[in-house]
């Protein structure tokens, strides 16, 4: 069990676009391990391995008691759109209403470099494009509209958080089971 820390807004990491994996070893493999064991700990509905400090394109869900992770991520998504809250472990208690897609098919490969198509809808789909997001260095609250990134904006600049080097503040409880991703 290895949990490491969460890198919060405002850390260069998180706007670094993440590099593809090439090597398929055990070194990825730890890092899947980390990725699920530091999402399960938080808890998060999702963790991209850039949180973690890590500029590779690789992501862990935990979304409907199934756990998945993806590796080198490429999106296809749906026309129909979705609303709904949505929150990110790099912004411990901030919540905002962002539009994704309803459905994403998601093709990759695992962590032994095997090919994977993952189809998901509703929250599975919101996770998986916003962890994809991390890899391309883009946060949720690059996706709100105006009035909601105004409001995303000022209740970061008002939280414990905020420039603190550790979170101060505990996800509560809430609709998307108080899990950020
Ligand atoms: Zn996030």
């Amino acid at each position: 069990m290895s949990v490491k820390d969460i890198r919060l807004f405002g850390d260069p990491v998180l706007r670094t676009p993440a590099t593809p994996v090439i090597d398929f070893d055990k070194e990825l493999r730890r890092l899947v391990q980390d990725l699920t064991d530091t999402m399960m700990d938080a808890p998060g509905a999702g963790l991209a391995a850039p949180q973690i400090g890590v500029g590779l394109r690789v992501f862990t869900w935990y979304v409907d008691g199934e756990l998945g992770h993806l590796v080198n991520p490429t999106l296809r998504l749906s026309e129909e759109t979705q609303d709904g809250e949505e929150g990110c472990l790099s912004f411990p208690g901030i919540y905002a209403d962002t539009r994704r897609a309803l459905r994403v098919v998601a093709t990759g490969q695992d962590q032994y470099g095997e090919s994977v198509r993952i189809e998901g809808s509703e929250l599975l789909a919101r996770c998986i494009q916003h962890e994809t997001d991390h890899l391309d260095g883009i946060l949720f609250i690059d996706r709100l509209d105006r009035d909601q990134r105004k409001l995303a904006m000022k209740a970061i600049r008002d939280a414990e958080w905020a420039g603190a080097p550790a979170p101060t503040v505990k996800v509560s409880p809430h609709p998307t089971f108080g899990r950020g991703m």
